[in-house]
């Protein structure tokens, strides 16, 4: 962890510094193929495998990202790619494929899936033990209840990587996550409410009566709505840590493929009125592929001890 501490940068004249998401995960792998190095050396190399069905070009970045970030950190990565028009029942069956595989620690299928596939039930076939997502019910379940465990879906779990590398104190703590989806909205919340986290968490959705009413009250605010620019400089108190987990791609005509990636934070004004704030890109996103990997080695530990092997044991 003190790798990873204070990953920053200065926001230099007034406002908010930024939390280097780049450089805390790079912190990460590195603790991720220390830890993958230690169990090769014990016979066990950890594999994660990605399922792509279809050809979503935007899809097929993410997964290659992975396989590359695999790779890098000393482990297999391997992606299973299936055309677009592969039935539900060919999909289950690569999946019971793969949780029989002993040499396969992981498993993530990449969403979204073609409309013939019940997604649900691709997620509720994976082993719960390589659901490195942590899609699972029985994941989900064990989150819930503060069993350590399960795995966390990633994208929360770096979130409180980078809360706990700047810091942020928690603990009785007003956050405020916008958004209530099962990747990333509902688990931050549970996890922030954990005993021991003491975070009191509000969280708001499309039919929140008056969202600025509670983002103005949030010491730390997450915003993970899909929403260009949804929370302006109004709706945040000063001081506050805001984390943007948007990815929205608009229009620019200076920028040769004529779009740009921005969150869904206003990020020039807020970054005027916050304390720590992330940037898109280079904020959460990077987090989520680190926190992959660190599962990853986690399941692959716990085939050689129970508990996992050196830091990827740590949820
Ligand atoms: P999602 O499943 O579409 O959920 C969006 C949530 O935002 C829903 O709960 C929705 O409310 C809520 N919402 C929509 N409009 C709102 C509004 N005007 N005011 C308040 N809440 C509103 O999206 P997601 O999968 O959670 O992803 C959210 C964003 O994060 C996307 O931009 C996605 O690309 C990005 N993302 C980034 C990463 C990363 O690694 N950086 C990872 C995952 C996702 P209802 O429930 O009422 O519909």
């Amino acid at each position: 962890m003190l790798a990873e501490r204070a990953a920053s940068s200065d926001a230099g004249e007034a406002g908010a510094r930024l939390i280097d998401g780049k450089a805390l995960a790079m912190g990460v792998r590195a603790g991720v193929a220390r830890d993958a190095a230690l169990l090769a050396a014990r016979g066990v190399t950890p594999g994660l495998t990605v399922v792509l069905v279809g050809d979503d070009p935007a899809s097929a970045v993410y997964v290659g990202a992975k396989e590359r970030a695999c790779r890098e950190a000393g482990m297999n990565g391997e992606t299973i790619r299936l055309s677009a028009d592969t039935s539900e029942a060919e999909l289950l069956a690569v999946i019971d494929r793969l949780n029989a595989d002993p040499s396969i620690h992981g498993i993530l299928v990449q969403m979204p899936l073609p409309s013939q596939i019940d997604a649900d039930r691709v997620i509720r076939r994976i082993r719960p033990d390589k659901d490195v997502d942590g899609f699972h019910p029985v994941n989900v379940g064990k989150l819930l209840i503060g069993e350590k465990d399960g795995f966390v879906p990633c994208t929360p779990a770096g979130i409180m990587v980078m809360l706990e590398a700047h810091d942020v104190q928690l603990r009785g703590a007003e956050v405020v996550v916008v958004g209530r989806s099962n990747i990333v909205g509902k688990p931050m919340a549970a996890l922030l409410m954990q005993h021991g986290v003491d975070a009191t968490v509000t969280i708001c959705h499309s039919r929140t009566r008056d969202l600025a009413e509670h983002t103005r009250r949030a010491d730390v605010l997450i915003a993970a709505v899909g929403r260009a620019r949804l929370i302006t400089a109004d709706m945040v108190r000063s001081g506050a840590v805001v984390i943007d987990v948007g990815m929205n791609r608009i229009p620019d005509a200076s920028r040769s493929s004529g779009t740009r990636l921005v969150g869904d934070v206003d990020f020039d004004a807020v970054r005027q009125v916050a304390s720590l704030i992330t940037p898109v890109p280079g904020g959460v996103g990077p987090m989520t592929i680190a926190m992959l990997l660190r599962s990853t080695v986690r399941a692959a530990g716990r085939t050689v001890t129970p508990e996992g092997a050196g830091e990827g044991g740590a949820r």
